[in-house]
């Protein structure tokens, strides 16, 4: 055993020993310092370069960006995967995708298909703050991220507001924050699920941006695969897209209202360690698709990243690319708590020197790809259908669209090292013996009876 984890979990056992009662002759310690509330947010489908967090010229983040000010905040963070499981499951656990094994999965009749569910033999992020004494809140909006999917593990109340707007979910937040009991910290998981599609105008936001509004109403409200075959005949695609962006900003700038709400109704958030962040980008007409689960590009994978520590300010931007699964361990770190073994990436306070190589991973369809983001340059590697490499400098070319991979021969042998390097170290979890929902025959059966699974499909 290291000895870093060897001296960590004997600080564990004094800190466990020294919590029962008084002790016999030993002189009192020192008190020990307070534990700070920690608030986790996560916001589906928030892309890094729509939000002014990370200049976008709309303004649709103004709670961020006054966050920002004294948050440290990360200009190239990477969700693990650009949908919802693998990536949710990687924050959770501080985990790759390979190695927590939540990478399947759909959503048919509001209610999560076909997904692994999170193993309880993984330690999460929930269960490490609870084994420290905190009392943990989780409310998902998001049926992929719930009790039955094993996203409900360490949380001491957790509710899951499917589908429901901010506004709702705050007030289901409110009154669990309400009712904790008193002397404990509080480690409190908010998701959000606004910006998902369909997208919906918001006021007053959607009123000041410069659209065709025929087309943002035509797009409102749709769903995903009508969007897109409607983006395929669009006489005008330019207006069409034009209009899919005003809706996915004002829906953004809902979202980021709803959150500064929250904390002003919440006393515990003013010296609380807070982090926000997403699970993935979103595909809005890039390279013809509309949603995300597609591939490992910027749109899909780089979300916005903010980490505010309690009593510091700070107002620092990392512009390194970093994981935000390893939030894990920063928070941890952050509040001065042991890891659980087997989490020894470096936090991400721990300075530039410490730069881990980013890794992405998608095996959702039939697409199935892995990606490195190191330095300035992004190199993924697809496995099928069709295998092929791809190499983008993002410094230069920001929207990768100049494939580098025959011009630069070395840095993409340097960069496929690197990857294969990276998916070495993060062992496969074992495809048998992995649970998959639903297990309940009643909705297979009905599921069956609509056309959504295949005959003989059992699950
Ligand atoms: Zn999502």
């Amino acid at each position: 055993m290291p000895s870093a984890r060897l001296a960590a979990l004997l600080l564990l056992a004094l800190a466990v020993a020294g919590s029962r009662g008084p002790a016999a002759a030993t002189p009192p310690a020192a008190p020990a310092p307070a534990r700070p509330d920690v608030i986790l947010v996560t916001i589906d489908t928030l892309r890094a370069d729509r939000c002014s967090l990370h200049g976008a010229a709309r303004p649709t983040t103004p709670f961020l960006d006054e966050l920002a000010r004294t948050s440290v905040v990360f200009d190239a963070a990477y969700s693990a995967s650009s949908w919802t499981p693998p990536s949710m499951a990687s924050i959770f656990t501080g985990l790759a995708p390979r190695t927590h094994g939540v990478v399947k999965g759909a959503v048919r009749d509001g209610k999560a298909v076909n997904q692994q569910v999170l193993d309880e033999s993984f330690t999460t992020i929930a269960e490490s703050f609870r084994a420290a004494g905190y009392h943990t809140i989780g409310v998902s909006s998001n049926a992929h991220v719930v009790k039955r999917t094993g996203f409900a593990q360490g949380f001491d109340a957790f509710r899951a507001p499917l589908w429901k707007g901010a506004n709702e979910v705050n007030a289901v937040v409110r009154k669990l924050v309400a009712e904790r009991p008193t002397g404990r910290p509080m480690f409190l998981w908010v998701h959000y699920f606004d910006p998902h599609t369909p997208y919906v105008p918001h006021a007053p936001w959607i009123d000041s941006y410069d659209v065709d509004f025929g087309w943002v109403e035509r797009c409102a409200g749709v769903e995903q695969e009508a969007l897109l075959a409607e983006a395929k005949t669009a006489g005008d695609p330019a207006a069409m897209k034009a209009a899919l962006y005003g809706l996915y900003d004002s829906e953004i700038a809902y979202v980021d209202a709803a959150l500064r709400r929250l904390f002003e109704a919440l006393p515990a958030s003013r010296g609380a360690l807070v982090a926000i962040t997403s699970d993935h980008g979103e595909t809005i007409m890039n390279r013809g698709w509309i949603g995300h689960g597609n591939g490992l590009y910027d749109e899909e994978t780089r979300v916005p990243l903010l980490i505010r520590l309690p009593g510091k300010a700070s107002g620092r931007r990392v512009t390194r690319p970093v994981a935000n699964a390893d939030l894990y361990p920063t928070l941890l770190d952050a509040a001065g708590l042991p890891r659980p073994p087997g989490l020894e990436r470096p936090g991400l306070l721990a300075g530039g020197a410490a730069e881990a190589p980013v890794l992405l991973e998608l095996s959702r369809t039939e697409t199935v790809e892995a990606a490195v983001r190191s330095g300035r340059h992004k190199l993924i590697r697809r496995y099928a259908p069709q295998p092929a490499i791809e190499l983008y400098d993002l410094a230069s070319d920001p929207q990768e669209q100049r494939d580098l991979a025959e011009s630069e021969a070395a840095l993409r042998a340097r960069l496929s090292a690197t990857l294969q390097s990276a998916l070495d170290t993060a062992p496969a979890r074992a495809a048998d013996g992995q649970e998959t929902v639903p297990a309940d025959p009643e909705l297979i059966e009905r599921l069956r009876s609509l056309g959504y699974l295949e005959p003989g499909e059992k699950k």
